[in-house]
């Protein structure tokens, strides 16, 4: 039987593809771009996919990747080969990229072998591992975090990471409650009788939430939104869902983020909660305040109220706590009154492949706006420059870590509109807040 076009066609594209890689001739100044295995239990995505790879590749970067890096995400080793990478072990990556990029905070062994001239590129947690950003800081690591991404800047939108992993989050905790849900999320109307549609409400209206609530919606439930910022109620109603009015007025701080609730506000929000959400079936919770542990929402009294079989799904759960009480990061537990509680703090490593995707775009992004020439060169007056780079050539260079630190500010610093650049955090737990509030001499004499 002759093979379906179809297929003819894919082959052929493919073979362009080979033809491809094998003429684009790295210039010597090429930029080296090694991609790691990730090493955190549970993360499936991968920093380049390799649609990304023959991007870069296109544009005269030499490309490594780690062999069976993308294997979580379905992408093979012949797949990034067919695109113009180069398949090499871990150690030798670490010994020839200039730039690693990573998805997830570089682990401790990965911290100890980044050496300096290299930078490193991720969602690198900055806030919460000011430690690790000092130390790489200290040996001359440049570090690149997606977190501080100027995300009102539309010419840096192509590089927002945590709006990219953030929509593939906020997708999969409405299919996921969908899953572990034990009834319908529809109305269905059928020969046997009618179901009610599942009453679903979404906690935290941003990036995570509101896709959220596009999802719930198409999925066919009832769908309430409910958020602190003024600006969150239209957007919630704009997709068709209702919108749970919050007394808590004037919810934001910088750069369009929640701020940290005082604590009479904090008490007149859980009494408000308390009141609507025994009438839910499923709780999404997408709220986070950056550099500061998740405020909690749903706590384990409101946990009582609710139906058996009501599903709670915590996109807040972190190592700093999350937004219900008892979830834990990566779990899926039952409480005693048959609610499902999921730690979901990093959903979008379960929807790898588009996860990786759209995440490969945004360092492919930042790589173009860092490197267009080849090598890395950090231009001190540009604002995204400003933002996404933390520490480069020994020294700390973003305003917010800075603070953090307990820096001075550099004289020319600008202010971006990233996370809030708040002192080290009271509520963060001991292992994740900075081993010494004294940045040791040799940032010092950095900055
Ligand atoms: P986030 O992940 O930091 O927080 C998620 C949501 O939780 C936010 O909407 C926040 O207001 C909410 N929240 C925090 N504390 C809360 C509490 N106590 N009670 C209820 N809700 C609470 O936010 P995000 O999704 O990253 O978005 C942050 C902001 O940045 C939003 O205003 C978003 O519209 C904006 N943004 C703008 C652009 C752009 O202009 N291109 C891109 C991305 C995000």
């Amino acid at each position: 039987m002759p093979a379906a076009p179809v297929l003819g066609g894919e082959f052929i594209r493919s073979e362009q593809r080979i033809v491809m890689a094998a003429t684009a001739t790295p210039s010597p100044s090429a930029l080296r771009v090694g991609v790691l295995t990730e090493t955190e239990e549970g993360e499936h995505r991968v920093a380049l996919d390799p649609g990304a790879v023959a991007k870069l590749v296109k544009a005269g970067r030499t490309v490594h990747i780690e062999s069976g890096a993308g294997e979580a995400a379905s992408f093979t080793d012949e797949a990034y080969t067919t695109a113009g990478a180069t398949i090499q072990t871990r150690a030798s990556i670490l010994k020839h990229s200039q730039v690693i990029a990573v998805v997830r905070t570089p682990d401790d062994k990965l911290v100890a072998a980044l050496t300096k001239d290299q930078a490193v590129v991720g969602l690198l947690n900055p806030l919460n591992r000011p430690d690790m950003i000092r130390e790489l800081t200290k040996r001359g690591v440049t570090t690149i975090a997606f977190e501080f991404v100027p995300r009102t800047l539309s010419r840096a939108q192509s590089m927002d990471a945590l709006s990219s992993q953030s929509s593939a989050a906020g997708y999969r905790a409405a299919i996921v409650a969908a899953y572990v849900f034990g009834r319908y999320l529809p109305m269905m109307i059928t020969a046997s009788g009618t179901a009610t549609p599942a009453k679903v409400i979404v906690i935290g209206a941003g990036v995570a939430g509101l896709q959220a609530i596009a999802t719930a919606r198409r999925l066919g439930a009832v769908v309430t939104g409910y958020d602190i910022r003024d600006a969150s109620r239209q957007e919630v109603e704009s997709l068709g869902a209702k919108f749970l009015t919050s007394s808590v007025a004037k919810g934001s701080a910088a750069g369009g983020y929640a701020r940290v609730m005082t604590d009479n506000e904090k008490a007149t929000q859980q009494k408000e909660l308390d009141d609507a959400l025994a009438d839910f079936d499923v709780i999404i919770t997408t709220a986070k305040v950056p550099g500061h542990a998740p405020p909690e929402l749903v706590s384990a009294a409101t946990l009582k109220t609710l139906r058996a079989g009501s599903v709670c799904i915590d996109l807040g759960s972190s190592s700093l706590g999350g937004n219900v009480a008892g979830s834990a990061e990566g779990k899926t537990t039952v409480t005693k009154g048959g609610v499902t509680l999921v730690g979901g703090g990093e959903l979008a490593a379960d929807l790898p492949a588009s996860a990786s995707q759209m995440y490969a775009r945004n360092v492919v992004a930042v790589l173009d706006s860092l490197a267009p020439e080849g090598e890395i060169v950090i231009d001190p007056t540009d604002e995204v420059h400003q933002g996404i780079v933390v520490g480069h050539d020994g020294e700390v260079t973003n305003a917010a870590m800075r603070k953090v630190l307990k820096l001075d500010a550099l004289p020319d610093a600008t202010k971006v509109s990233a996370p809030t650049a708040d002192a080290p955090k009271a509520d963060a737990p001991a292992s994740n807040a900075p081993t010494s509030s004294v940045p040791d001499d040799t940032t010092k004499k950095a900055a």
